[in-house]
Formats: C-alpha cells, structure tokens, sequence
C-alpha cells in the first residue's frame, strides 16, 4: 500500500447524482402521519413548508436523483472534499488498524450541512420563496443556510438554541456576516417561543423549541419557507455526495472500510457518509460494520424508543416514527449542540431497526480528550460533535490491537471546531462534566409521547 496521505479527486468528480437509500431498502419507511387525523399525510399536507420538489424528494424511491448543475458550481467552491488517511493518530495509537476521514470542514460553513443548505436555497428560489426560516443548535446550520441562502438571494431568520446562542457568539457574526438573522430561541417572537417563556423565563432552548418557531413563522407567511439541516430524507439525500465521494476515494487508495462510523444528532452527516456504502451492500455488495455515535447526554438511539413522535417540541410538525426521547425532552447543555436533538432521522431509526447498524454513545469528556488526540496528531480542531465519531473510531483502534486485526476504519469529521474553541477552553480546564441523562426526565417525556391509532 502507498503511503499517501491525502485522496483528493478533480472537480469534474463531484457526483452528478445524489443516492437515494429509499429504493434498496428490504422493507418500507412507516408513513408519516398528520397529527390531526392520524393518517398519512400527502404531498399538499407539507406544501406551506418546503418548496414542491423538495416535497418530491422526501417521498421518492428513485436511487438516483440528478444534481441541478447551480447547486454542483456552488459545490465546486469546496467539493470533491479530501478523504485523508490518519497516519500520525495510527501511529500514536500504535494499532495496526488503517483510519481514514473523509473531511467535511472544508466547506465556507465549516461543516457538511452546505451540501444540503445550497440545494435546499436553490429549489425554493426555483419555487419563488422569497424569506427561509430555521432553526439552528450549535450555529452550523444557520451559518450553512445564511451563506447559501445569501447565494440564491433569500432572506434566511435563524432562531438559534440559546445555550448556544451565549455559547457561540462567533457563530451569531458568521451568520449576520452571511446576510442571515439570528435571534435567541425561545424568543417572542412567536407563540411557541412565548409559551415556553412563560413556564421557564430562564430556559436554555433545545432544538425541539427553535424548531417549533421557525415552522410557526413559514406556516404562517405566504412568502416563506421552513428548512430543516437534518432529519428529514430530503436532507440525508443531499449529504450522499460525502459516501459517494468516500466510495471513490477508498478505491483510490485500494482499500475498503471494514467499519465506518459517524456521529449522529439527527443523522445527516452519518447517512450522507454511509448510506451509499450500505446501498452497495443491500444490492449484493461487500458487508461493512457501520457505527452511529451519539452523546450519553442526549441517547436518542440506545435508549430512546422506537414510536412516532413529534419533530419538535409545540407540536406543529407530523408524526414520524422515528428512535426518540421524547419531544418534550431538554438534553442537559452539552457542548456539541449539533447532537441535543430529541429525535433520528426516520431513515437511520428505521434502518437501525433493521439491525444494519449499530449505536453507540460516549461522554462528551472522552469524547474531547479523544479531539484532543487528534488535533494533536492531525492537525485539524474536530468540532465538538465531530469528537464522537473520533472516540468511538479510536475505540475501535484500540481493539484491532488487542486483538492484532489490520481492519479498516472510516469515520466522517463533519467540521472543524474553529468557532467552538470555548469549549475546548473549558475542557482544558477541567470544567466539563459528564451529564448522564436525566432518569426522571426521560421518563416523563416518553410518557408523553402521542397515541397513534395506526401502531
Ligand atoms: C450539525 C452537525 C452535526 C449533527 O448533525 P447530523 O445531521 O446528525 O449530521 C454533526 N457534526 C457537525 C459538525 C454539525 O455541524
């Protein structure tokens, strides 16, 4: 094997077409349903929110959907994104195992969610949209779409999480730099956000609630749309470029991941990297081990339940059956604010249900020190989320060499933690904890889960 550090493929690589795992799974995903009647909604149930096509794309089970030729001359500013071979962390680890990332921090966001903000920007411009409003954790979302949003000349409201909101105030500048607003969430600026305030003035927000705002405002103006950085299969459909991208790297370094795993807060970068690796193992291709990491402070997956649940937490969205908390559930403040999510994508809970990958979830100090260890070997500051993927790979490391196995490992580094420096000043200082959920919590927001009829 060559010693090459770095697979980088030409800018006419850039897929042409996402992958869509909806045509090759063995059984279908559970219909989404209005939460009003109970039953399935359609097409026209989701047209206050999001832009016909797209609606078209979280329904389709074509595998191949083309790429609009703007959306792929916006990619070209970062894509094809390098997939890098670790060497300095594998010998640091000292294991026999080969670790490869595919780098998602090279993006103007500093993260993978552009591959969805600019195809996202660019249907509902087609659609006449003239303002797009979200929601947004740690502050990659928001910044993603105000850039892409400024790119197809949209108006982008951002109500980001406000933990993070005071967390990140340089996430806050990036966004306003892009042309985007960003007010703190629960704000008064809408029913949702006033109702929380009312019951807990001092609330630090959750996803779950910023959501719940940003559908409010879309529903209820003629001249905007929500956008989603996550969950939906629209969005898992536009991060397939980063697997796809992955699948001809590897071939270039001929080589083949025995395991690849990624971190997951609602699933998208985990799906966008792996998802067209198991599309080639469920039509005949080569087996592969695929982890999905999450916080023990937000366990969606190794805990929560599989049932339909809201998308956030007013309870404006439908019902999608998905690996959830509880839509009521507020994660304590953990630092990788991208993954305080109460839900999973119903792709990657379906599929998980399917026994085709596993979970696993780790403490944000492990996970950190394992960050650590790697912007000391690599060179990169993973971002705090990115940290998960990090541990669990380097756990996996760790085994092949007790057990003397050379297996290959990839794992997604979703972006770089440049704007999240304080929580590394934090944890340098000793001033993390480890949060384990919160028992009681848990239990009083499964509890709360809606009845439905169809189940
Ligand atoms: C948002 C974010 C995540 C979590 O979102 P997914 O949809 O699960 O990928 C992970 N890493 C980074 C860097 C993020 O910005």
């Amino acid at each position: 094997m060559s010693d090459t550090t770095k697979y980088l493929l030409p800018e006419n690589r850039i897929p042409k077409s996402w992958y869509n795992i909806a045509a090759d799974l063995p059984e279908p995903l559970a219909p989404v349903l209005h939460p009003g009647t109970g039953q399935p909604i359609g097409p026209d149930d989701l047209a206050p929110l999001f832009p016909m096509e797209l609606i078209g794309q979280e329904v389709s089970t074509e595998r191949e959907i083309e790429i609009p030729e703007p959306v792929r001359d916006v990619y070209r500013l970062w894509r094809p994104a390098p997939l890098y071979r670790a060497r300095r962390l594998e010998a640091a680890l000292d294991t026999p195992a080969r670790i490869y990332y595919k780098y998602e921090g090279v993006s103007p966001s500093g993260s993978h969610k552009p591959n969805t903000a600019v195809a996202q920007a660019f249907y509902n411009r087609e659609a006449g949209t003239r303002r797009l409003s979200t929601e947004t954790g740690a502050g990659q979302w928001g910044s993603s779409l105000s850039f892409a949003g400024n790119l197809f000349g949209l108006q982008v409201d951002v109500y980001m999480v406000k933990i993070s909101f005071n967390q990140k105030p340089y996430r806050r500048a990036l966004m306003e730099t892009y042309g985007g607003r960003c007010v703190a969430s629960p704000s008064n600026e809408t029913e949702a956000g006033r109702a929380i305030l009312a019951k807990d003035p001092g609330s630090n927000g959750s996803l779950g609630i910023a959501i719940s705002e940003a559908v409010e405002v879309a529903a209820g103006r003629d001249d905007t749309k929500y956008a989603l950085g996550s969950v939906l299969n629209h969005v898992l459909l536009h991060q397939s470029v980063i697997g796809l991208e992955a699948i001809e790297q590897m071939e270039m370094a001929d080589d083949f991941p025995d395991i690849i795993i990624a971190c997951a807060g609602g699933g998208s970068n985990f799906a966008g990297l792996a998802f067209p690796f198991l599309g080639q193992q469920l039509r005949g291709g080569k087996d592969v081990r695929v982890i999905a990491v999450e916080p023990a402070a937000c366990p969606t997956m190794t805990r929560g339940t599989y049932a339909y649940d809201f998308g956030d937490t007013g309870h404006l969205t439908p019902l999608v059956k998905m690996h959830t908390l509880g839509s009521t559930f507020v994660p304590e403040g953990i630092h990788a604010g991208g993954l305080r999510y109460h839900g999973m994508s119903p792709l990657v809970s379906h599929i998980l249900d399917l026994g085709l990958i596993e979970a696993q979830a780790y403490h944000q100090t492990a996970c950190f020190e394992a960050g650590l260890t790697f912007a000391r070997t690599e060179g990169i500051v993973p971002a705090p989320e990115a940290t998960h993927a990090i541990c669990s790979a380097i756990a996996e490391a760790e085994i092949c060499k007790q057990n003397g196995e050379a297996r290959t490992i990839l794992f997604g580094l979703s972006g770089h933690g440049n704007f999240d420096m304080q929580a590394y000043t934090d944890y340098l200082a000793g001033k993390l904890v480890d949060h384990a959920h919160n028992e009681d919590e848990l239990a009083r927001a499964i509890g709360e889960l809606p009845e439905v009829a169809a189940e």
